[in-house]
């Protein structure tokens, strides 16, 4: 930080007085908040070609990394430093992009145009070092009061502002998880009558905004915001039935409030929290009731996995993180007891292994699934623990969970069987790994060898009807 305030000062020497530059948006507001700030967000007084001449003729890099916005990058001490002058917004009539921007406006009229009075403030870089930094904050909305009251207010008619850019609505939700913020209500009800210009966002976009608000600090009132303005349905209206259906007794609270629950009490690690959302989707329609009045969900995991695929497709997600989901939504049903063999132990850690997903991860998701169906946490916690001790115990003990562990290799099993290599060698393998699974202690290759010589003479064997 302290490297960054002196390259920064180098930068405003390097511009000028009369460049203005200030440090606006996002920085601002975080570091008024002591959240850790991220980009430097720049802006100044300067045209784009006014801010590389007089960096160039200080002997720093200057690169025009976006000009049509207006912004350039010069490279100080080897950071780079992204300036944007002082802009405008023309119309947007697409309702994602301004179709113009207009430099060499006001500092305040580059504040007009942003989305919320939190992100409207900027403090002139020169400025700085002064006792009281924020007796110089440029602040035309009183955004410094919204983040006093932890308010989410939109600059100006938030009607017309999220009719310019459908992302807007998102990122309203978005913030209100991350600080946890409440929604100003005419800026919320504006959402709702904005649903159609939200729905020409990107879907890339989407998902970034809503993996940010699912790892935000209070995704339950990010989730609920999108429930409320109808943003849910954009993308995700598999979601809606879980509002109100009920559970059964292993549950305390209904699907939508476990789901929200679950999310929170989940570390806020993207894969587990999209998790968290998905697990139970399928829910709703595989609800049934019996004779006896017992609620059931069956099948609903093949379901979740199902819609989960379907939501990740839609909003273009990485391959990493649909695999990881739904290696997370798959493996959540499954609850070792304390009658449980070693074995059956053993071929949960298989399977988790097959989808490449880690016991530690599986188990922080299993943790807050089985917190958020509310029968107390330390229970919960106390039964969790124990389950993970023993899975940790056998797995540390490198049990063989797949062919290549086998004491016997395929090409040992094609040499023993003498024959030609085909799909039999696979079904011979997972056979013997069935049974070292079961009982490692058979994993040499005498042993290996005598069971596959029984397997395959069986094989030969013709079938029994
Ligand atoms: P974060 O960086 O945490 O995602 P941020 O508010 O800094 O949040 P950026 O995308 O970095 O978001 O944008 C920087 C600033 O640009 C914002 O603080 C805001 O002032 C302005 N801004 C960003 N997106 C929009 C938008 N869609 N409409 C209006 N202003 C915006
Ligand atoms: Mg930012």
């Amino acid at each position: 930080m302290k490297e960054n305030r002196r390259a920064l000062a180098r930068v405003a020497g390097v511009l000028g007085p009369d460049s203005r530059l200030a440090l606006v948006g996002g920085w601002v507001r975080d570091h008024l908040l002591g959240r850790e700030a991220g980009d430097m967000d720049l802006a100044t007084a300067l045209m784009p070609e006014e801010v590389m001449r007089r960096g160039r003729a200080a002997g720093l890099k200057a690169l025009p990394t976006g000009l049509q916005h207006g912004t350039v990058t010069l490279l100080v001490e080897g950071q780079p430093f992204e300036i944007t002058t002082f802009r405008g917004d023309g119309d947007y009539a697409d309702g994602r992009h301004p179709d113009s921007v207009r430099l060499g406006v006001t500092l305040e009229e580059d504040l007009a145009r942003r989305d919320f009075t939190i992100n409207a403030m900027a403090i002139l870089v020169d400025s700085m070092e002064a006792a009281d930094p924020y007796r110089h904050l440029v602040d035309p909305f009183d955004g410094r009061g919204d983040l006093e009251r932890g308010l989410i207010r939109a600059v100006g008619d938030p009607l017309q502002r999220f009719a310019e850019d459908g992302l807007r609505s998102l990122r309203a939700c978005r913030f209100a998880s991350q600080l946890s913020f409440a929604l100003e209500p005419d800026t919320f009800q504006a959402i709702g009558q904005r649903l159609e210009v939200a729905a020409k966002v990107s879907v890339e976009r989407v998902l970034v905004e809503l993996t940010k608000l699912l790892t935000g600090a209070d995704p339950k009132a990010g989730l609920q915001l999108l429930a409320d303005s109808g943003l849910l349905d954009l993308w995700t209206p598999e979601l809606r039935p879980m509002i109100g259906c009920g559970q059964n007794r292993h549950h305390k609270f209904p699907v939508w409030e476990h789901t929200l629950e679950t999310v929170a009490l989940a570390p806020a690690d993207p894969a587990l929290r999209w998790a968290a959302l998905l697990h139970d989707v399928g829910k709703p329609a595989t609800r049934s009731v019996d004779e006896g009045g017992a609620v059931h969900f069956y099948g609903h995991e093949a379901l979740s996995l199902g819609i989960t695929v379907l939501i990740f497709q839609r909003l273009k997600a990485s391959q990493a993180l649909t695999r990881e989901v739904l290696a997370l939504v798959r493996h959540h049903g499954t609850h070792p007891t304390e009658e449980w063999s070693d074995g059956a132990c053993r071929r949960l850690l298989r399977k988790l292994a097959e989808d490449s997903l880690g016991l530690e991860q599986w188990g922080r998701f299993r943790l807050a699934d089985q917190v958020a169906k509310g029968f107390g946490e330390e229970p919960s916690r106390s039964e969790h623990e124990k389950v993970m001790a023993r899975l940790r115990a056998l797995a540390e003990a490198r049990p063989p969970l797949a062919s290549n562990a086998l004491a016997l290799d395929g090409r040992a099993l094609i040499a023993l069987a003498a024959k030609r290599g085909g799909p039999w060698v696979g079904q011979l393998q997972h056979h013997l790994l069935d049974v070292v699974i079961e009982d490692p202690t058979q994993n040499t290759p005498a042993e290996l060898t005598r069971r596959a010589r029984a397997w395959l003479k069986e094989q030969s064997s013709p079938a029994v009807e």
